[in-house]
């Protein structure tokens, strides 16, 4: 199709690769060109409907908002036809000469670096307009926009380097798509077989899908978080999820609210199964879709539910919202607060009923969101309240299930008031950290802290209910409740004991603040405690995990009065005594997780090996 006023332009370079790929593709569910060009459709109408809310100055201000699908079987074609926004020629230009979808972007990206056949992926990348060239010989597409003193425009191409576009001749707003179907895609120039597509993959679009002649639309329209819980199946959850997110697992769970008070609202909303976004996801911000009377007004709307609940993805629609809102006004409209006060109520009961009727889904949704709700804690410590009955912790006596803190509190010992934690790397350190030697002689229980985010937490976390949470690295953890090491070895005489520590403080000097003996440890030889209450031990780790200037915190190393191998250290002369107290503090930082540089240790541990093999020989 030439015409002598048509203009031609070439591709994007990545315009041009994606269409090499999906011209050659070999995927077999090509029928998704039609969901994309039906949502682009929906789009468009949904565009010309926001902006009539403000502007009555539209062309055709009284057309049907709908979309009209034709097929002509001999001739091959299919055409498309919305009466959504429409676009002149500089939009045809710019939208339809690169690639919008961010999904096509990253499509691309993993085709190269697969370097196989990436076309098995193209339906769950969702790539946008130009999946029409799976099916297409040609395409063209002719708009006129909305404003009444645009000019139609067409656009033309066949999938090769470059594309036309020329003036046209349509009086009516919107776009119309006409496809050219390939020989081998002449299966889908077949009425029955576009409805079957649209009721698979396009039922809820908010607009009537006509096709042919029939006055009926294909479609149901309602959207689906209007239409009765008990009309909906399973089944179609998951579609809409995996529709709007391009999702490819199911969603963990769903939650779908109407009410009426405070604030009329119908959400539908889902708890992705993963936390990270896979790379072919549709979504490209955080954020909820926030219709107003089914008008979509906001597509990442972060204001109705907090920071820490921000993985939630869905719809939220309310008829309270003014019609005449934008995204601007509605941030500043009162009713925002309310909306985000019952939908976060609403979502924490759901959690709180999963964690009691599926503990199996609680921990797959701990496991990948925990570290959300422990930054909630520590970014706004005001909702602590209502986080802190959805954390989980392992603990030192259960290290297998995930335990809540009224777990924990209904485990504790009698006369405990205490919630004692040890923060460390992971969790075969801190088991065996000398921290715990007496906890483990008495059976008290630890909560295991070894999640980087776990050290932001605990700045704002230091009371459950009437239960303060203490670090059992703590010098003076309350003496009375304190679990004391019942030992039973022999204490090294006091005299010899403290001239030992004379020989530690000379050796460490400045790098610790003070050496002294513990009635804590059992097996271990010596731990590192702070020496002030309170120090914030929690902040030197945020220090190190951020990345800060970090400098190994002075602490105060305690040693076993009756540790055998500081008996023996008492009757050890010279270079290797001294070498002995070195990695005693050295492997004290490094089971506290606080060690700077831990390669540093070879050589001495090998100096220390040579002398032992020497002595054994
Ligand atoms: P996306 O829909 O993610 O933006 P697409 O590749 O599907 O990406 O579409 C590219 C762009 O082309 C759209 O953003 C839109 O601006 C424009 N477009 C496509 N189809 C239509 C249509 N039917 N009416 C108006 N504009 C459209
Ligand atoms: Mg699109």
């Amino acid at each position: 199709m030439t015409d002598t006023t048509a203009q031609q332009f070439n591709f994007k370079a990545e315009t041009k690769q994606l269409l090499h790929i999906l011209i050659h593709s070999l995927y077999k569910d090509r029928e998704v060109f039609l969901r994309e060009l039906l949502s682009n459709a929906s789009d468009a109408i949904n565009r010309l409907r926001f902006e009539m809310l403000t502007n009555q100055n539209v062309l055709d201000p009284e057309a049907e908002l709908r979309i009209h699908i034709k097929v002509d079987k001999d001739a091959r074609t299919i055409t498309i036809q919305d009466t959504g926004i429409g676009m002149d020629q500089d939009e045809i230009v710019d939208h339809l000469g690169t690639i919008a979808q961010s999904g096509a972007r990253r499509f691309l990206e993993a085709a190269r670096e697969s370097g196989q056949d990436a076309s098995q992926m193209i339906g769950q990348f969702g790539v946008g307009f130009y999946s029409v060239f799976m099916v297409a010989e040609w395409v063209r597409v002719t708009s006129r926009s909305f404003r009444p003193d645009a000019q139609a425009v067409t656009w033309y191409a066949t999938g090769d380097d470059s594309y036309e576009v020329s003036p046209a001749e349509m009086t009516e707003r919107g776009t119309r798509i006409e496809i050219k179907l390939k020989e081998d895609a002449a299966e889908f120039a077949d009425d029955f077989r576009i409805k079957n597509i649209v009721s698979k993959h396009s039922d809820y679009i908010g607009f009537p899908i006509y096709v042919g002649d029939e006055e009926k639309p294909v479609n149901k329209q309602t959207s689906l978080w209007r239409t009765a819980r008990n009309e909906i199946t399973e089944e179609q959850y998951k579609d809409f999820y995996r529709q709007t997110t391009l999702d490819f697992e199911d969603p963990l769970m769903h939650i779908h609210m109407v009410t009426d008070a405070p604030v009329q609202l119908y959400a539908l909303l889902y708890f992705p199964a993963k936390a990270e976004r896979n790379m072919f996801s549709l979504r490209k911000d955080d954020g909820l879709k926030l219709y107003s009377r089914n008008i979509l007004i906001d597509e990442y709307n972060k204001d109705l539910l907090p920071e820490y609940l921000r993985f939630v993805q869905g719809v939220v629609d309310s008829e309270d919202l003014p019609l005449n809102v934008s995204r601007e006004t509605v941030q500043s409209s009162g009713l925002m607060p309310k909306l985000k006060k019952v939908l976060t109520n609403q979502v924490v009961r759901e959690l709180e009923n999963l964690a009691k009727k599926d503990t199996e889904k609680y921990a797959a949704f701990w496991s990948e969101f925990g570290v959300y709700l422990k930054q909630g804690i520590a970014a706004s410590p005001a909702d602590t309240d209502t986080i802190t009955p959805l954390l989980r912790f392992k603990t030192n006596t259960n290290p297998e299930t995930w335990s809540s803190l009224d777990d924990y509190v209904s485990r504790m010992k009698d006369g405990q008031k205490v919630i004692y934690y040890i923060v460390g790397e992971d969790f075969r350190s801190v088991l065996r950290s000398p921290h715990l030697d007496a906890f483990k002689a008495n059976g008290t229980e630890v909560l295991l802290l070894t999640e980087p985010m776990d050290s932001f937490m605990l700045m704002g976390l230091n009371k459950y209910k009437d239960y303060e949470l203490k670090s059992v690295s703590g010098a003076e953890v309350d003496g009375a409740e304190q679990p004391k090491a019942e030992s039973e070895a022999e204490k090294i005489p006091e005299g010899d004991f403290n001239s030992l520590i004379e020989k530690f403080k000379e050796v460490l000097g400045e790098r610790v603040t003070d050496v002294r003996a513990s009635n804590r440890l059992v097996t271990s030889v010596a731990r590192l405690v702070d020496a002030d209450e309170n120090s914030n031990p929690e902040l030197q780790r945020v220090y190190k995990y951020l990345g800060k200037e970090y400098e190994v915190p002075k602490k105060v190393l305690e040693l076993n009065p009756s540790h055998e191998m500081l008996k023996n250290l008492l009757n050890t002369e010279g270079e290797l005594q001294n070498i002995v107290i070195e990695q005693v503090y050295d492997s004290a930082l490094l089971v506290e997780g606080l060690h700077p540089d831990p390669s540093s240790m070879a050589e001495r541990v090998q100096r220390i090996m040579e002398a032992a093999l020497s002595k054994a020989r």
